[in-house]
């Protein structure tokens, strides 16, 4: 027998406790000693998948028809955007009218426009080039679905670029003046009383792009008349597309071109076509937030009454012994990568959680 002790914050015993309550094992060290034989085995079951949260029924309220109504249509010139209103249970429809025109994307809460969407979350989850059957996300406090891509004809969406901006023309080219995103969103979001510096990174419609050893590359596109994109909102959101103002690269095949855009009514069937989300009691609201209030004061100062409180802290630590037999020690041993960990107990550590996040994802 040998005995090894492991060391875990009392978050990652939580996971261990878990387990054992959903009776995976009699009591911690068998627990570990499962992890190890099913690692060194090479046979990690999925069999334990944990539930959490609650279902998420955005659609309640929304009274949808078997077919769709127009709301509102608009052609967007080169050169300008616009700021749209677009309730739980309508769709963003952007199309193409003459092809090759990328369209960048501001997404707000329209009743809180502090939750935006995060494109960071949306490039993790959805990948670098998200299409159809995708969500755009908000940031973390709020962290949740704000739109779903139901319909992407062109299947060509970028995460890697920010907005184009008027210093990026005049950096690289000179230019005094340069129909740009960043001023074209800004322009649009005035109308409801947003400013510059509320424009945020931009998902890009239509804009063809890869990576190249680590570097984001731009491709020039091909999308045709009448291609399109469509987006179904679950929570009220102001929308803000804007024509790529950028004609000097291949973004938009070296042009500018307008684009339609409509508000419409999702379907009955568009809107049972969202796969089934889930909300959480962490996707937190300002309601929770200590500091609640959005500052006016552009410079910042300390405040001298300042008390720290961080979450869970100071982290407490909790050991676990666990005896191994003679087979599980060369189990560990085999696994052990003493490159990274000098001790057993840290390598045996990281062959739970690691085992732990593979059976319960
Ligand atoms: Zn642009």
């Amino acid at each position: 027998m040998r005995h090894i002790t492991l060391r875990l914050t009392d978050q990652q015993l939580e996971l261990v406790t878990a387990s054992l309550g959903a009776d995976e094992a009699p009591d911690a060290p068998a627990l570990v000693r499962l992890a190890l034989r099913e690692t060194a085995d090479g046979v990690i079951r999925r069999a334990h998948p944990r539930t959490t949260g609650q279902p998420w029924q955005w659609w309640d309220g929304i009274d949808a028809a078997d077919e769709t109504t127009i709301l509102q249509q608009t052609v967007l010139e080169a050169g300008t955007g616009k700021a749209f209103e677009v309730r739980a249970g309508q769709v963003l429809r952007v199309e193409q009218v003459t092809g090759d025109q990328c369209v960048d994307l501001n997404v707000f809460n329209l009743h809180d426009y502090r939750e935006f969407m995060h494109v960071g979350r949306t490039r993790t989850l959805h990948g670098t080039n998200p299409s159809a059957g995708s969500f755009l996300w908000s940031a973390p406090p709020r962290e949740r679905a704000l739109m779903y891509l139901q319909t992407d004809t062109a299947g060509i969406n970028d995460t890697l670029f920010p907005r184009c901006s008027a210093n990026m023309y005049e950096s690289i080219h000179g230019f005094a003046e340069h129909t740009n995103c960043a001023d074209i969103q800004a322009e649009a979001q005035r109308e409801y009383g947003l400013t510059p510096d509320d424009v945020h990174d931009s998902f890009n419609l239509f804009m063809a792009t890869r990576v190249v050893d680590g570097m984001p590359e731009i491709l020039r596109q091909s999308t045709a008349p009448g291609d399109h994109v469509e987006l179904l909102a679950l929570v009220d959101v102001l929308a803000v597309p804007n024509v790529c103002g950028n004609d000097i690269m291949g973004t938009s095949n070296f042009s500018l071109n307008p684009v339609r855009v409509s508000v419409q009514t999702a379907t009955r069937q568009e809107i049972a076509a969202v796969p089934p989300l889930r909300s959480y009691a962490t996707q937190r609201t300002p309601a929770d937030f200590r500091q609640s209030e959005i500052r006016t004061e552009r410079r910042l100062a300390k405040d001298p009454d300042y008390q720290p409180a961080f979450a869970r802290t100071p982290v407490r630590l909790v050991d676990l012994p666990v005896e191994l037999d003679e087979t599980d020690v060369l189990r560990l041993k085999a696994l052990h990568d003493r490159e990274r960990y000098a001790d057993e107990g840290d390598a045996l550590r990281d062959v739970l959680l690691s085992w732990w996040v593979a059976s319960h994802g």
